[in-house]
C-alpha cells in the first residue's frame, strides 16, 4: 500500500478550535435554551454552538443539557437499544500508539491471529449466545491486508450455526487506499469505524512516534478514501484522555461537518470511548487528559445535540452504572458479552489478558444486559434490515423520514428481541422481555401496525425466524 497524502489538507482548525473554546465560555441561559431549541428542531449544530454547549460549567445549564439530549433522544429515536459484540482477529500490529496494549514496543502481549477454524469457532460461540451483529477488530499489520479482512468478513457470514447465524459486520480496522476499502467494501460490510484518536495534531504526533498511523493526514483523509471507494456508511471518533476533551468533541464536529459538506453524507456513528488501563502499558495508568465521569456525562451529551442525525456507541470499557445512566441521553448501540482478547469467546484461557488490548469495566453476559435493558424499559435490539433490504443510510432514516421509526425501527426491534427471547434467553430474561414486549404492542397507536407486528410475533412463535419490515 502507497501512503501519499500530496494534496491532501487538514480540515481540523486547530487554533480556532483552541479560540472557540475560551471565547464561547459563559454563555447566558437563554443562548443555552436557543441552542438546544434548535438542536431539538433537528439541525445539526455549529462549532461556537457545540463549544458553548461544552464550556458552561454551571450545574443548572448543565442540568439543562443533559435533560435536552435526553429529550431530543426519546422524541426522535424512542426506547431501543441495537445490541453487538467486538470480534478481534488479531493484535499483530507494526504502529505504537502508545495507548495500546497491541503496540509493538507491548513486549508482554501475546501475539495471535485467528485461523480460519478458530475464526469459525468464535463466530459459533458469538451466534450461540444470540448475536448477529458483529464489530470485527484488526491490529494494524501486512497480514491483515485488505484481501485478508474481506476473507475473514466472507468467513464470519458464512457461519451457520444451531439457530442462527452474524447478520451484519461492522469493521474497525486500520485506513487503507482507496483500491482497498474497495476489496473490503465488495463482501457487505455495514459500517467501517475508524477513530481518529486525538483531532490535536501536535498530541496526535507525540503519541504515534512510528508506523504507518504516525502520519495524522493518512489517518484524517482515511474516511474520505473511504467514501470515494463507496463505504458511505462511517463511523468517526476520538479516543478521551488524550487531550482536552472539548477539543475532541470540537474535532468529531469539524470531521462530521467535512464529510457533510464534501460527500453530502455524515458519520452514521461517532464513538467517544475512554482510556482503558492496558496489559504493559503504563500511560494508561495515568492518561493526561483523563474524562471525569461527570465530564464523559457532559459530552455524551453534546455529541447527541451537535449532531442530532448520528448514531452513538457506548462501549463495554465503561463502568456498569456509568453505562446505565449515560443511555438516557442518546446512545444507541452498545456492545454485550463482549471479549476483547484474541480468541475469547470460544477458548479463554490464562493467558487471555495478554492478549487483549485493554481491559472492560462492564463484563456481564449478554443475557444479564438485555435483562437489565428490558427491566429499564429499553427494548434490546437486534435489527439488521435496512442494511440487508437495502435501505442504507438507516440511522439518517431514522432521523430524517417521519414515521420511520414507528413504521419499521420499533416492530424489527420487537420482532429481533422476541426472536432472541424464543431461542437464546433465560428464564428471567424471558418472563421481563415478553412483559416489555406486550406494553410496547400496546403503544403502538397505529391499529394496523399493531395487527400485522403481533401476527408476526405470533409467526415467530410458531417457530418462524429472520421475519422483519
Ligand atoms: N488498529 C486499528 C486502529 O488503530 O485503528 C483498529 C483497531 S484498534 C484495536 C481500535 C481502537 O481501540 C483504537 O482506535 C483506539 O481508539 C482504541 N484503543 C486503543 N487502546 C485503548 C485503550 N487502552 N483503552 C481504550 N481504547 C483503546
Ligand atoms: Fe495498533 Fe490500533 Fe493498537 Fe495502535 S490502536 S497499536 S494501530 S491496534
Amino acid at each position: 500500500m502507497n501512503i501519499n497524502t500530496e494534496g491532501v489538507k487538514s480540515f481540523i482548525p486547530t487554533a480556532t478550535i483552541e479560540a472557540l473554546i475560551e471565547s464561547q465560555k459563559n454563555a447566558p441561559e437563554s443562548r443555552i435554551r436557543e441552542i438546544i431549541a434548535k438542536s431539538l428542531d433537528k439541525n445539526r449544530l455549529e462549532p461556537e454552538e457545540t463549544a458553548a454547549l461544552l464550556s458552561v460549567t454551571d450545574l443548572e445549564l448543565k442540568q439543562l443539557i443533559l435533560e435536552g439530549a435526553h429529550e431530543l433522544k426519546e422524541r426522535i429515536y424512542g426506547n431501543r437499544i441495537v445490541l453487538f459484540a467486538p470480534l478481534y482477529v488479531g493484535n499483530e500490529c507494526v504502529n505504537d500508539c502508545v495507548y495500546c496494549g497491541f503496540r509493538i514496543s507491548n513486549k508482554e502481549c501475546l501475539r495471535a491471529t485467528l485461523s480460519h477454524e478458530q475464526l469459525v469457532r468464535e463466530t459459533q460461540s458469538l451466534v450461540e449466545r444470540g448475536h448477529k451483529r458483529l464489530i470485527m477488530v484488526y491490529g494494524e499489520h501486512p497480514k491483515y491486508s485488505p484481501e485478508f479482512i474481506a476473507e475473514t468478513v466472507q468467513t464470519v457470514y458464512a457461519t451457520k450455526y444451531k439457530k442462527g447465524e452474524i447478520r451484519r459486520v461492522n469493521i474497525n480496522a486500520a485506513p487503507v487506499d482507496i483500491e482497498g476499502f474497495r476489496t473490503v467494501k465488495s463482501v457487505g460490510i455495514g459500517t467501517y469505524q475508524i477513530f481518529q484518536e486525538t483531532y490535536h495534531e501536535e498530541t496526535y504526533r507525540k503519541l504515534h512516534p512510528s508506523g504507518p498511523k504516525s502520519n495524522f493526514l493518512w489517518r484524517l483523509d482515511g474516511l474520505d478514501r473511504a467514501m470515494k471507494a463507496g463505504i458511505d456508511d462511517l463511523g468517526i471518533g476520538a479516543l478521551m484522555g488524550l487531550y482536552n476533551w472539548k477539543f475532541e468533541v470540537l474535532g468529531l464536529l469539524y470531521h462530521t461537518i467535512h464529510l457533510e459538506d464534501t460527500f453530502g453524507v455524515g458519520p452514521h456513528t461517532i464513538s467517544f470511548p475512554r482510556i482503558e488501563p492496558a496489559n504493559g502499558t503504563e500511560f494508561t495508568e495515568k492518561p493526561p487528559h483523563q474524562v471525569s465521569d461527570e465530564d464523559f456525562k457532559h459530552l455524551v451529551a453534546v455529541i447527541r445535540l451537535s449532531v442530532p442525525y448520528t448514531g452513538m456507541i457506548l462501549t463495554a470499557r465503561e463502568p456498569i452504572a456509568l453505562r446505565n445512566e449515560v443511555l438516557r441521553y442518546g446512545i444507541s448501540q452498545i456492545d454485550a458479552g463482549s471479549s476483547i482478547g484474541v480468541g475469547d469467546y470460544s477458548a479463554k484461557d490464562e493467558e487471555s489478558r495478554k492478549k487483549s488490548q485493554f481491559v472492560l469495566g462492564d463484563t456481564r453476559s449478554l443475557d444479564d444486559v438485555i435483562y437489565e435493558l428490558a427491566q429499564g424499559g429499553y427494548i434490546p435490539s437486534f435489527c439488521t434490515s435496512c442494511y440487508r433490504a437495502g435501505r442504507t443510510g438507516e440511522h439518517f432514516m431514522e432521523f430524517a423520514i417521519p414515521g420511520f421509526v414507528k413504521r419499521f425501527c420499533t416492530p424489527n426491534a420487537l420482532l429481533t428481541f422476541s426472536e432472541y427471547l424464543h431461542d437464546f434467553s433465560s428464564e428471567r430474561t424471558l418472563k421481563a422481555g415478553l412483559q416489555l414486549i406486550d406494553n410496547e404492542l400496546a403503544k403502538i397507536e397505529d391499529e394496523t401496525m399493531r395487527a400485522s407486528v403481533t401476527a408476526k410475533l405470533e409467526e415467530m412463535k410458531q417457530g418462524k425466524r429472520d421475519l422483519y419490515f
